[in-house]
This record gives structure tokens, C-alpha cells and sequence, in this order.
């Protein structure tokens, strides 16, 4: 498979990010065929602040950390426009790579963490919601920061206009006006950063991370990548409408558990697939699933050998049950899922001390009658 994938993409080239020669030259001759050649990590923050909801926020002493960690075990920090195009071009990612990113547009990125990013020179990514600017809503930066923060090499990239869960219809909305409606969101907020900042990636961060088949489609009709809030670092497997980000806040973001997201590596996968159960008859075509059903995640990889080491999590159930079938293992949830937002993460050990394979599979997860029933 790994030969059919160079094939489809062609040779992997050496990218310009501070590769050696030596290291250039082999992946310019594909020599580096491990998985080591592809470790890229997206880290996703809101808040730096304290005074911030907990859920959202870093401290700004957690964020100092987080950087200094990156310095200290060598960390090439680049824009996230170009981990894409690497992506997009079929490219390998460096090890140790990795993009900074923020959503939402909070002022204390620009109080908090732009001082520390400055002092490095780091590039980073902005994902703004236009509405709240455009309103000059407290809480939120202005243009004008925004200007200041592209100017020290800030990225600013879109988060749509209102911020709205885009798979979700309005009340007495059809499907068209709702499919109209998502691609004003996007298209207009797209075109006030134009305006505002000069600046048109085509990059979107959907809001809480939520996207269905549809708004995909959309997305790539539109010409856009997207990234998700799923977590996992980007492989050559990685879907360019919902690309994975690590994300810190909460409970997440210890020095202990950054170190181990920063460095894993993408699982080698063949392909994935989603059922209905354990018996993969019925395909499912879709993240958005109903409460009370438990879906099947189908893990193809590259490596038989690999399958038998993976252990698979979900929300909020802690270790779930995995079955290997062959290079493919399935895994489901314990138990029925309850609306809103469920993940499984699956990893393994890659055979190097602390460095885990890592892929998670978003679920979005409807009331029994389909209808959407969380609101955060
Ligand atoms: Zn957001």
C-alpha cells in the first residue's frame, strides 16, 4: 500500500523546513520508508489567561511551558499553510514539526500568548469568527490587533462568521437555504479577513469541531481545507475536511500529556471505515450518528503486525473493546452513546520510548429522533 500511495502521489520531495541535506536527500530519493518520516502535530488552544473558562484556557504559565518544550527537545515550529501544502502535495512531514494555532479570536492571545511567540519569532494561526470583530464584542481582539499579530507572522485563517454547529439546520430551514446559508457563513467570513487583513488561506476551523458529510462536500466544492478538534497528529491517511489538531485546556494540556501528543506519530493506515456494528454490514457514511447506538470503527493498516498492539478509548468509558481481523482492527464503544460528542482514540507503541501511534474517529451523536440535542 505504502508503494501504491508514492505511486498515486509521486516521490516524496524534501520540503524546505530546516531538513538537513543528508535527511533531504533521502526523502528525496524515498529511502525513508518508516514511520518516522511523518510526525506533524497541530496544537489547538482558545484562551490563555486565567480568568478564562477553565474548559477553554491555558494559564499563561502553561503556555510558557508548552513553548519552552518545544525548544528544548528541538521542535521546528512552521505556518500551518504549510504543513497543507505539504499535505496537499503528497509530501512527508518532518518529525518534530508542529503548528500553533488559536480559535476563536480571544484578546488574551493577543495579551498573553503573542508576547511569548514574538520572543521566538514562532509563526502561528489565528482561526477568527468575524461577527464577534466586526461587533467589537469584549473578550474578543480587534482588526486592528489582529493587523499587529499578522505583522509578527501571525496566520489568520477562518472560524466562519457566526460560529454556529455548520451541520445543524435552523428551525423551519430546508435544505437548501441551510446549504446556502453555511456557505455565506464561510464565503463572507472569508472575504472580511481578505479585507481586513489582506489574508485568504482557505483554511477553516469548524466550530466545535463539528461537520457532517455535507458541509465536507461543501468545503471541498469551495476549495477549503478544515480542521477538526479530534485529535492525532497529520499523516499522508489525514482527510483535508477534517483534519485532526490537538487540542489543550481543561483537563487537557499537563506538561506530561503535551509531551506525549507532540510526539506521536499518525498510524499507519490502509484505510478506514465506519459500521453500524460488529458484523460491518450495514456501511455508515457519516459521522453523525443516533443516541443508544454503539458504531463500529474499521482500522485497515499497513502493518499486519501492528493490529494486534492497539488499544482503543472512548469518552468517557475509558478502554473499549477491540477486535483484529487480520491488518484491520474494530473497535466500539462499551456502552450506547449519549448525544453530543464522542471520540475513539486508538493508539499503540511505537516501538520507541514515550512515542505512541495515535488516530481518533469523531462521533456526532443525535437524539433518538435524529434531532440535535446538545447546545454548547
Ligand atoms: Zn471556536
Amino acid at each position: 500500500m505504502k508503494r501504491a500511495v508514492l505511486q498515486r502521489r509521486g516521490l516524496p520531495r524534501a520540503w524546505s523546513l530546516g531538513l538537513s541535506a543528508v535527511a533531504a536527500t533521502w526523502l528525496a530519493l524515498g529511502l525513508v520508508q518508516s514511520p518516522s518520516a511523518t510526525a506533524a502535530v497541530v496544537l489547538q488552544y482558545h484562551h490563555v489567561s486565567e480568568e478564562s473558562p477553565p474548559s477553554t484556557s491555558v494559564t499563561p504559565e502553561r503556555f510558557k511551558e508548552h513553548m519552552n518544550y518545544l525548544v528544548n527537545h528541538d521542535f521546528k515550529v512552521v505556518p500551518l499553510e504549510q504543513l497543507v501544502a505539504a499535505l496537499k502535495a503528497g509530501e512527508k512531514l518532518p518529525d518534530k514539526t508542529a503548528a500553533i494555532t488559536f480559535d476563536d479570536a480571544y484578546e488574551s492571545v493577543y495579551t498573553n500568548a503573542l508576547p511569548v511567540l514574538k520572543k521566538r519569532d514562532w509563526p502561528f494561526t489565528v482561526f477568527v469568527n468575524t461577527n464577534p470583530i466586526d461587533e467589537e464584542k469584549h473578550g474578543f481582539v480587534s482588526w486592528d490587533q489582529l493587523r499587529k499579530m499578522a505583522e509578527e507572522g501571525a496566520t489568520i485563517a477562518n472560524h466562519s462568521t457566526a460560529h454556529n454547529h455548520l451541520q445543524r439546520r435552523k428551525a423551519g430551514e430546508d435544505e437548501k437555504q441551510w446549504r446556502e446559508r453555511i456557505r455565506h457563513e464561510v464565503v463572507k467570513a472569508e472575504q472580511r479577513i481578505e479585507e481586513e487583513t489582506g489574508q485568504s488561506h482557505k483554511m477553516l476551523a469548524y466550530p466545535y469541531g463539528e461537520y457532517n458529510n455535507q458541509v465536507k462536500a461543501l468545503l471541498e466544492k469551495l476549495d477549503f481545507v478544515a480542521f477538526g478538534q479530534q485529535s492525532g497528529p497529520l499523516g499522508p491517511h489525514s482527510d483535508l475536511r477534517a483534519l485532526p489538531r490537538f487540542p489543550f485546556g481543561g483537563p487537557y494540556g499537563s506538561l506530561e500529556d503535551f509531551a506525549t501528543k507532540v510526539k506521536t506519530r499518525p498510524l499507519p493506515l490502509e484505510a478506514v471505515a465506519l459500521y453500524a456494528d460488529w458484523a460491518r454490514k450495514e456501511p455508515l457514511d457519516e459521522v453523525v450518528v443516533k443516541e443508544g447506538t454503539r458504531p463500529v470503527l474499521a482500522m485497515t493498516l499497513e502493518e499486519a503486525s501492528l493490529a494486534g498492539r492497539i488499544s482503543c478509548f472512548a469518552s468517557g468509558q475509558g478502554a473499549i473493546e477491540t477486535r483484529v481481523e487480520e491488518n484491520t482492527v474494530l473497535t466500539r464503544a462499551n456502552k450506547p452513546l449519549n448525544p453530543g460528542r464522542t471520540r475513539y482514540n486508538c493508539t499503540a507503541g511505537t516501538g520507541e520510548s514515550g512515542r505512541f501511534f495515535w488516530f481518533s474517529q469523531q462521533w456526532l451523536v443525535t437524539g433518538e429522533d435524529g434531532e440535535w440535542q446538545h447546545e454548547d
